[in-house]
Order: structure tokens, then sequence, then C-alpha cells
């Protein structure tokens, strides 16, 4: 019975990895060190070679048609009437933002999800409204708020039915696919991280002092569009639920954050970071201690792990980091203790979007470039195995 549910929620949640082109700005090297095939990613680097396995793998060449197509299935459960969570993860610079938003002429999966939503819904009777918000340090902002002034420090609220309900927030009512871009859009100027794009291709160097942290530390911010599909008319037999909601999240890469702003931090950050760096070490101890294998029972831990090692991404060599996963087997508790305080609003958002019934849809983007070698493998032995 315990291995059927591990199947049942392994069968809904689903991991892809992109691999982002080379820019323009950046050079080859002789070999590359990132091939892929349909389901497989393999990574070079001097003298090693790592192999890691998803649901599906998108080449550089693959388009916005080809990520989108496998993304409907999502779609049309949510449209079905489960909760659906589309999460886009990775290393900064690697096309979360291009994957989820894409360009005005490559647009990506929210833009076509909305479109698609609208197709679908005009032979059933459901009507959609939309709410979109930051989660960024701790903090809520809601980036439909009509007046600037309301839009930060949202309080979360549970029900007792365990529904998760964020006070204040905003949620429009649209009734159209037009009014649905046009508050998509809207929330989109409203971001944090909209005017950094501008800086995208010098993002891609290093950083240095107060005006790259700031920059750095807006880049962490997630960004969350929630869909709530709303069912009318006689239901059948009352077994759907009257509303689903369905997420699409861009989680904004934290592993560059204090690698990065090092040189830039003041010494009350210096000391919070140590305090972590301590408990992180505890963390890291218990688990070595466990030896029992803990699978992953949870679709919830899954997202602590994510965190977790992002986490951990930021603070350790890559190389060491990759043995150390590979030795211990997580337990879900510490990781949820140690990443919930530590992410705490996120986890809670999504809590309820992530159960049973829900679908979970992870991309996993990745550079190509050579430099980048020690983040991409971090990124893909997590992801690969969590799967
Ligand atoms: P992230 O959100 O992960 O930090 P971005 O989405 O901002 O990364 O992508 C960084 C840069 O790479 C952007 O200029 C983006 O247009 C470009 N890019 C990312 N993925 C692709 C892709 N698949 N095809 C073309 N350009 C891409
Ligand atoms: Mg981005």
């Amino acid at each position: 019975e315990a291995l059927n549910r591990i199947l049942d929620i392994k069968g809904s949640i689903r991991v892809f990895c992109r691999v982002r082109p080379f820019l323009l700005t950046e050079r080859r090297g002789i070999h590359e060190p990132v091939s892929v095939d349909s389901d497989k990613v393999v990574v070079r680097s001097v003298g090693s070679r790592k192999e890691f396995r998803f649901d599906r793998v998108f080449h550089q060449s693959a388009d916005q048609d080809d990520v989108f197509l496998e993304v409907e299935p999502v779609l049309k459960s949510a449209l079905d009437g489960h909760n659906g969570c589309i999460l886009a993860y990775g290393q900064t610079g690697t096309g979360k933002t291009f994957t989820m938003d894409g360009l005005n002429d490559q647009p990506g999966i929210i833009p076509r999800a909305l479109e698609l939503l609208f197709r679908q819904a005009s032979s059933a009777s459901l009507t959609f409204s939309m709410s979109m918000l930051e989660v960024y340090m701790g903090s809520l902002k809601d980036l439909l708020s009509p007046k600037a002034s309301a839009r930060c420090n949202l309080n979360i609220q549970t029900d007792p039915k365990g529904m998760v309900e964020i006070e204040g927030l905003t949620e429009v009512q649209l009734p159209n696919i037009a009014k649905a871009k046009w508050w998509y859009s809207k929330g989109r100027r409203c971001r944090s991280t909209s005017w950094t794009n501008v800086n995208e291709t010098s993002s891609r160097s290093h950083w240095y002092g107060f005006r790259g942290l700031l920059l750095e530390l807006l880049r962490v911010c997630n960004s969350l569009m929630r869909i709530t599909i709303s069912r009318h008319g006689e239901s059948k037999q009352g077994s759907r639920p009257e509303a689903s909601k369905l997420w699409m999240v861009d989680l904004g890469g934290s592993e560059r954050l204090l690698k990065t702003g090092a040189t830039g931090l003041t010494l009350d950050e210096g000391r919070a970071i140590n305090l972590s760096l301590s408990a992180l070490g505890d963390v890291v101890a218990a688990l070595r201690r466990k030896r029992g294998h803990v699978p992953y029972r949870h679709v919830l831990q899954f997202l602590f792990q994510m965190h977790l090692f992002s986490f951990l991404t930021s603070h350790m060599a890559s190389e060491k980091l990759f043995r150390l996963s590979t030795l211990c087997q997580p337990d879900s508790r510490l990781l949820f203790n140690f990443v919930l305080c530590r992410n705490s609003k996120l986890t809670q958002i999504l809590k309820d979007s992530l159960g049973h019934s829900s679908k979970v849809l992870m991309l996993v983007n990745i550079s190509p470039c050579e430099e980048d070698v020690g983040e991409t493998i971090c990124s893909l032995s997590f992801s690969s195995r969590a799967r």
C-alpha cells in the first residue's frame, strides 16, 4: 500500500529539464559540456561524466511550442477540477522567466495557458479569476492591487478545511482573453524584477558591491500567478470540487545570492548567514546519522528539498555537495522544519496545491556554458533524484 501511495504521488509530479541556447554574448568552448537526449542529460567536465534522467528533456533548439505541448496535460487536468502547479526552477539566467513568460514574439507558458483555458472554456460553464503576487524575503506583494500602498505584507490564513487563503489578495475576474492578458501585463509591470531585465546580459558577469547585491536580492523574488477555475451549473454527483487552482511560479534562483553578495554584506547580514550556516550544519549531521532509506513520500517534501538544495548550493562547492547528496537520505521532518523557517511564505502558499490530487510540473532550467557546470550539476542532481 505504501508503495502504491508513492507511485501515485510520483505519477502526479513530473520533472522536465530545458537547456538554454548560448546567448550571443557567450563564447562556446571547444567541447560543449552539456549534451541531451529525449529523457537524459549528460554533463561532462574535467575527468567526469554525469548522467541525469527526467520525464522529458528539451534541447537548446526546442521552442516554446515544444515545451507547451508537454505542459498541456496539467492545464487540462485543472479544467477537470484538479489543482495544478507549474514551477520553473534553476540558476539565475538559465531561462526560467523566458519559459514562464517568454518574449512578445515567443510567448511562454503563462500567456499560452491563458489562451488555452479560454479556448476550452467556451464549451464548459467555467469562469476564471486571477491573482498575481511576489514572495520576497518573507513578505508578500500583491501585484494586481489597485492601490500601490496596499500592495505589501499580506497575511496567509489556513481555513479549517486546510485551504490556504491569502488575506486581502486582489483577485480579478477574467471575462475574456483580452482582459486576462491586460491584467497579466499589468501584474508583470509591477514586479520588482521587471526593471532588472534590462540588464540581462550584464547580469551574467560577476557583480561586486552594493548595487550588485541589490540586483541579486531583487532576483530572488518568487513570482507567482494563480488562476482560479470555477465551475457553475449542475455538479456531477458532487464529486468534483467547485473550484480548482492553477499556480504558475517563477522560482527565482537563489543560488547566486550569497556567493555574489559576499563582498557587500553588512555585519548583520553576515551574522544571519553564519547562524543559518550553523543550523545547516546541524541538519546535515542529523541527515548523516539517519541511515534508513526514506523514499520521497511527499510532493511537499520535494519542494522543501528544492529550497534546501538551493541554500546548500550557495554555501558549498558543487563537487562536495554532490557527494553529500548521494550519501544522505533526507528525512522529511528535518527538512520541513529547516526550510519552512527559511521560506515559509512560499511553502505555505503552495501547500494545498501540492497535495494528492494535484498535478505538479517542475521545469528545471540549465545553462549550456562551461563556467556554469558546477551549478548545472547541482540543479540536475537534485531534481532528477526527486523525480
Ligand atoms: P532567468 O529567469 O532564469 O534568470 P531568463 O529567462 O531571464 O533567465 O533568461 C536569460 C536570458 O536568456 C534572456 O535574455 C532570455 O531571453 C534568454 N533565453 C533563455 N532561454 C532561452 C531560450 N530557450 N531561447 C532563447 N533565449 C533564451
Ligand atoms: Mg527570471
